[in-house]
């Protein structure tokens, strides 16, 4: 089987972005022992989209598309794939509720072309987003193969891996159980990760490693293929207990889990109580861990405690705490944490204080911030960090930490 993978969109061409998709995709499908023999680049212009098409039609078994499946009038792709299969576009059932659900979760008004991203090309296979809206296609017809997946990296990379890629095998006769794993880190950058697995990264073949850096966190994405489903799993297993002997340390979770939901995990395994205090954070750290349904159990409440007398007249954190070392402070981040423990009477109390900035405070640069955990039987701990970032970016780093540090409890 030969492939061509044909980019769509205009950025491409005009050098706004890298055509990292084909990078991607070609290194997938060497793996799968496919030929790639050609990348095409085209423009969101439906006649050169046609044109290529015909071209890659003469000369691929397998065609692969990235781009324009979005909700935008030049969003073309699967428009003019039907055109030329002589097909028409219908609605795809599961796509469009998950769209509907999306807009109703984020409180947002839906447009009619956002109808238009559940559009598929009839008779395709659908490939699920999981990391977005449009829906991707494999189609098989007259001979030929296609394969639609949207634009965005974190979009495409997924559903290829997932969806797409089973469905090559099986064209190409392979039998194969695949079985994929994430394994979530928090707390460890990028580089240094991979660093740490360095030789493991290099020496992957199977299991495949495929590592993704976002949102302040690290992931590696474990494939394993083999005859039998326990035969993956054993792969899995192997290559996991490797990778976790090193940076086990900063492991959090599996698959599509989030820090606060492993969080929240610990409070239950533990039959804990918590509330916050919190100062530079106002409440996000509480507004993040209550929007987990099922956090009622556990999470009693929390005080914003943003100005120091606040701090100390509501809260009771030492007038002596406050004149000697400050509010952004290890003693401070302790008092917080111990006081609002007692005062709502649970066994956890978590505090956050520091600076989100733009502008320093107190001395103290901007980023520099503390996070108290006081624990029933247990030492108080407070967590120093510095931080870099937008005020936005801070806040929202610093919570994660707290529900980091909670969960490794
Ligand atoms: P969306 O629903 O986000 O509009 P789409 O499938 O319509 O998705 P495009 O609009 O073509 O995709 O591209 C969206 C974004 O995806 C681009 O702005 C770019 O950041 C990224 N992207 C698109 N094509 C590529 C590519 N070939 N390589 C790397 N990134 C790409
Ligand atoms: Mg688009």
């Amino acid at each position: 089987m030969n492939a061509e993978i044909i980019g769509v969109g205009s950025e491409l061409l005009l050098g706004q972005i890298a055509n990292t998709n084909a990078q991607f995709l070609s290194k997938q499908l060497a793996s799968l022992g496919v030929n790639v023999y050609y990348h095409t680049v085209v423009g969101d212009n439906p006649k050169r989209l046609e044109t290529a098409i015909e071209a890659a039609k003469e000369r691929a078994d397998l065609l692969v598309f990235t781009g324009g499946l979005g909700p935008t009038k030049d969003d073309l792709t699967k428009e003019t794939v039907a055109k030329s299969l002589g097909r028409s576009l219908v609605s795809h059932e599961e796509s469009l509720s998950s769209i509907k659900d999306y807009f109703v979760k984020t409180k947002r008004v839906m447009t009619p072309n956002n109808e238009k991203q559940a559009l598929v090309v009839e008779g395709s296979d659908v490939l699920l987003n999981d990391h977005g809206m449009a829906p991707g296609m494999y189609i098989e017809a007259d001979g030929k193969t296609y394969i639609m997946l949207p634009g965005p990296p974190k979009e495409m990379k997924p559903m290829f891996e997932n969806y797409a890629k089973s469905h090559i095998l099986d064209r190409l006769g392979v039998k194969d159980q695949i079985i994929s794993r994430v394994l979530r880190f928090f707390a460890i950058g990028e580089s240094q990760l991979e660093t740490e697995i360095e030789d493991l990264l290099e020496a992957q073949s199977n299991p495949t490693i495929a590592p993704l850096a976002g949102d302040g966190e690290v992931t590696l994405r474990l494939t394993a293929k083999h005859e039998t489903e326990e035969g993956a799993l054993a792969l899995l297993k192997e290559i996991e207990d490797k990778i976790q002997e090193r940076v086990g340390e900063y492991f959090y979770g599996y698959d599509q889990t989030t820090l606060f939901s492993e969080a929240l995990k610990k409070l239950g395994e533990k039959n804990w109580t918590l509330a916050s205090a919190e100062s530079l954070t106002g409440g996000l750290f509480s507004e993040r861990m209550t929007s987990i349904s099922g956090s009622g159990e556990h999470m009693r409440g929390s005080i914003v405690t943003y100005h120091d007398n606040i701090k100390e007249h509501v809260l009771g954190v030492d007038t002596d705490v406050l004149q000697k070392h400050g509010a952004i402070s290890e003693q401070c981040a302790r008092q917080m944490a111990e006081k609002i423990k007692e005062k709502f009477n649970t066994s956890v109390g978590i505090s956050f204080t520091g600076v989100a900035g733009p502008n320093t405070a107190e001395g103290h640069p901007v980023g520099h911030v503390f996070v108290g955990l006081a624990i029933e039987g247990k030492e108080t701990v407070v967590h120093e960090l510095n931080l870099q970032g937008t005020r936005e970016g801070i806040r929202k780093r610093t919570v994660n930490y707290g529900a980091y540090y909670l969960l490794k409890e």
